[in-house]
């Protein structure tokens, strides 16, 4: 979409997205994502007040997410558990960065986790859940959370297969430290739209049936999905979440098979 403003975060002459190194790059990519949150919430007849933009830092360097923060992000998503629990070391000084976990968690890590962020957005099994609670409790803590559903049907991506769902939902007021916000999932790599689409749209359509069932104190308002390249399609699919990344930041050095194991990489190489 094209305006009269420049909405769009710069490109390189490869297409990748310019590296943001300075605070006001950052205001303009923000500016520009948000313009574009927005516009999608207009052609959606939806309210742009309903949708989070979580700004996603992972591989980036403290002194990108300092710009970052002095451009007015204070909650930022880390894919990986231990970058993330590093990155709150380091930048301490900071009090007000507050950090969201959005990958996969191994059980033996849930303690890191328990121990500094803010919300948690891959909660993709019982086991997880239980490892979390336990150490939110010893930590006298409380942690929003997100189910992970896994909606392309890839067997790269983690996540609850959809079906699986439901019971899951209906185990978790056992743990009392879990505050269940909603559903989030990761859409089909795909440069066809509808394919994307779809992946957004049975995300919805189950939480919809869920609500119906929900078991007291689980929130099943929220949907996070959405990213860089599909977060206007989410949208327009109810998202209220979007997690952008390199829209934001730039573009990543390390490939996303990083962060999807088994995955071949789909980014070009830099
Ligand atoms: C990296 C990541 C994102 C953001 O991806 P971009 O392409 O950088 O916008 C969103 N969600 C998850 C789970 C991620 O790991």
């Amino acid at each position: 979409m094209q305006t009269l403003f420049d909405t769009q975060t710069r490109h390189d002459r490869h297409g990748r997205y310019c590296q943001a190194v300075t605070v006001e790059d950052f205001q303009h990519n923000l500016a520009a994502v948000r313009a574009r949150v927005d516009a999608a919430c207009r052609r959606a007849g939806r309210d742009p007040a309903a949708v989070r933009l979580l700004p996603v830092s992972k591989t980036k360097p403290e002194a990108s997410i300092r710009l970052a923060y002095a451009s007015g992000c204070h909650l930022l998503g880390e894919n990986k558990v231990q970058e993330a629990h590093r990155k709150w070391e380091a930048m301490q000084d900071l009090a007000d960065l507050r950090w969201s976990v959005i990958g996969h968690l191994q059980t033996n890590k849930a303690k890191l986790v328990a121990r500094f962020a803010a919300e948690f957005q891959a909660l993709d099994s019982l086991r997880v859940a239980e490892a979390l609670d336990r150490r939110l409790q010893a930590e006298g803590r409380s942690l929003d959370v997100f189910v992970q559903v896994n909606t392309s049907g890839e067997a790269s991506k983690y996540g609850l297969v959809p079906e699986d769902v439901p019971a899951f939902i209906q185990a978790l007021p056992a743990f009392s430290a879990l505050r269940v916000r909603g559903l989030m999932t990761l859409a089909l790599f795909s440069s066809e739209a509808e394919r994307v689409r779809q992946c957004f749209v049975q995300l919805r359509i189950l939480r919809n049936r869920l609500r119906q069932s929900a078991p007291a104190g689980i929130g099943l308002d929220e949907l996070s999905m959405g990213m860089s390249g599909d977060f206007e399609i989410a949208i327009e699919e109810g998202a209220t979440v979007v997690r952008v990344g390199q829209a934001i930041f730039g573009a990543r050095a390390l490939p996303d098979s990083h962060y999807w194991p088994n995955e071949s990489a789909t980014e070009e190489p830099s």
